[in-house]
């Protein structure tokens, strides 16, 4: 497959060099050259199959024969070996998609698991040690710690804001240990990102270690999304399918562009609905025709708290190759008192638990959707996942899984360091 930068169309690449870049020249992103797009009859063949064989061929075909068939397929296998997305009936048209029953509770294990597979094996060819470096608002880290957990000749180090993440998130990953480093930072998301980014450009460092940034906007983990979209088809009844609008949470925007992607290559999606919460740019955007990013507001759907959305690009790519109107697009912005009152109302209304993300994308749905359409929102995260914020509002306490009570226990292994660059590289030296 070959991808092209957004930035600067000139810079042409590969899929493996997609991967280990990250980002291109100027910070671009990288796109498809060209997005494949299936018959009907092909996407019939494709959702008579399960999902892990499914991916396997959807992702082979997508990224062609620079990497070996068998080594794809292995890569997918190893990547989705949790049990996969789930469908709940929820009113007489609506559903919510489930794609948090991943060993870190939300649906990033798909795409940092596919990642890390994918890089595992690039490296093997080059045998050399590489370094993932990482910051963290609380999901990501647990997610890609997991996923590179004991892999040979890589190491992880993830850096995020002290007392700013949930207990569950921190001990997701926190207490892992072997081949993954923790540093909580005594500042805020943006400086920690600011300390991951200054290591990228130290020359030293550059010269000691390997690094990549395994962050959702690398292209693996977009395509490994694409697949749970396939999934959605193979769920639903056949009656539903023709009707079919899909809300999602966003924040960076990874999960709206691979839906996106997924309906380019002929899934018959009718409709897309980008939710977000008081961090608005988008909606303020498709309003006004302005980009105007305001300061980056603290919300209970954190994983959302994102102001400058990276993958909106590739969004706007999508619509300009394929000619479809922008204005086709639905959205919506959700306050934090619409927000818990739809966790409450999906509760009492409906026994369903969910959680402040998912909310978000059903209070959307629910105002946007035509009586005559079925839709789905994505379940994000797995509501133990913010527990205190749910056990409050609800006024009940939630079981705690099998695998959290396990983990509730084990020693925190992090370091702990000021926001100061000199910190950071004494400690990615030494490793
Ligand atoms: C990361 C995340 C989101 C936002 O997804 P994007 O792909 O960044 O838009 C939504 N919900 C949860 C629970 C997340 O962890």
């Amino acid at each position: 497959m070959k991808l092209y930068n957004l930035k600067d169309k000139k810079e042409k690449v590969n899929f493996s060099q997609a991967v280990k870049f990250g980002l291109g020249k100027k910070q671009g992103l990288f796109f498809p050259k060209k997005l494949p797009v299936f018959s009907k009859k092909k996407i019939q063949t494709l959702l008579n199959k399960k999902f892990v064989s499914r991916s396997q061929e959807i992702l082979s075909i997508l990224i062609g024969s620079e990497i070996k068939k068998n080594k794809i397929k292995d890569s997918v296998k190893s990547a989705f070996n949790f049990s996969g997305p789930k469908i709940v009936n929820i009113t007489n048209n609506i559903y919510c998609m489930e794609l948090f029953h991943g060993p870190t509770l939300a649906f990033k294990d798909y795409g940092a698991k596919f990642m890390a597979q994918i890089l595992s094996c690039l490296n093997k060819k080059e045998n050399q040690s590489i370094t993932i470096l990482t910051a963290t608002s609380g999901d990501t880290g647990a997610a890609v710690a997991h996923a590179f957990y004991k892999m040979k000749n890589i190491k992880v180090v993830i850096l995020y804001p002290k007392g700013k993440i949930s207990d569950i998130q921190k001990k997701l990953f926190c207490t892992l240990g072997n081949n993954v480093t923790t540093i909580s930072v005594n500042g805020s998301f943006d400086e920690c990102q600011k300390l991951v980014k200054k290591a990228f450009y130290d020359n030293e460092i550059k010269e000691k270690t390997r690094l990549n940034s395994a962050n959702s906007i690398n292209v693996s983990r977009l395509f490994a999304q694409i697949c749970y979209f396939f999934e959605i088809f193979h769920l639903l009844p056949q009656n539903l399918q023709n009707n079919l609008v899909i809300s999602i949470p966003c924040g960076n925007f990874g999960n709206l562009t691979a839906g996106l992607l997924s309906k380019s290559m002929g899934l018959p999606i009718k409709k897309f609905i980008l939710a977000t919460n008081s961090n608005n740019t988008v909606p303020r955007y498709l309003d006004t025709g302005i980009w105007n990013p305001y300061k980056t507001i603290s919300t209970i759907s954190n994983a959302m708290d994102i102001s400058r959305p990276n993958n909106w690009p590739r969004v706007e790519e999508i619509f300009r190759k394929k000619k479809w109107n922008i204005k086709e697009l639905k959205y919506g912005y959700v306050s934090e008192k619409k927000t818990q009152k739809n966790i409450k109302n999906l509760y009492t209304k409906y026994k369903y638990i969910s959680e402040p993300h998912a909310s978000v994308a059903y209070t959307v749905l629910k105002k946007k959707i035509n009586p005559d359409e079925y839709g789905i929102f994505l379940g994000t995260a797995h509501p133990i996942k913010f527990k205190d914020t749910v056990e409050k509002i609800l006024n009940i306490k939630l079981k705690p899984k099998k695998n959290i009570s396990d983990i509730l226990h084990l020693k925190d292994l992090s370091y702990n360091i000021e926001p100061k660059f000199n910190a950071l590289k004494k400690i990615l030296l030494k490793k």
